[in-house]
């Protein structure tokens, strides 16, 4: 979805419906659930302020299961002039997330694709307290309830441990 910049009126522009952005991932598996964005002229900057729902499929960082993530990501972003080379941009410093736009033509899709996979989970996980793998027969602790013992602690520690308690107090 390509927006006008010079067609962004004094009282901003809002984009409230998904299916106006067409596909805004490169990825078919990503779905974008909703967005509420709110563009607004500052002089030849934009500034796009408001939030992103979607459905991204993740790998869950301790049983390695796939599963769908529900992203949520805020959107506070400055659209600037793309500037012809050798100009550099000043960035002031509350300016955290800058982006550009080029020719009047601001493309929100790639916005949108951009700030959804920033809103990705550092560390994903299946669900709140997954309980991983066992770490002696590999097996998925949510599906299987195995009946390993904890690892055996360290021969050597033990050898250590057993010396300790012989020697004279
Ligand atoms: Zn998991
Ligand atoms: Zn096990």
């Amino acid at each position: 979805m390509l927006i006008r910049v010079s067609d962004i009126q004094d009282d901003g522009l809002t984009v409230d419906d998904p299916t106006a952005l067409g596909a805004p991932y490169s990825d078919p598996a990503w779905r974008l659930e909703g967005v509420r964005l709110h563009l607004e002229c500052d002089q030849a900057d934009v500034l796009v302020t408001g939030e992103i729902r979607a459905t991204v499929p993740q790998i869950c960082g301790r049983c390695l299961e796939p599963f769908p993530a529900a992203v949520r990501a805020a959107v506070d972003v400055r659209v600037v002039p793309r500037p012809t080379t050798g100009d550099s941009v000043e960035l002031a410093a509350d300016d955290l997330d800058v982006d550009f736009y080029e020719k009047d033509e601001l493309n929100l899709a790639t916005l949108v694709e951009t700030e959804t996979a920033l809103a990705l989970p550092m560390k994903p996980l299946c669900r709140e307290g997954c309980l991983g793998l066992c770490p002696v027969c590999g097996g998925n602790r949510n599906q299987v309830a195995c009946a390993c013992r904890p690892a055996a602690p360290d021969p050597r520690l033990a050898a250590l441990r057993d010396l300790a308690t012989r020697l004279p107090r």
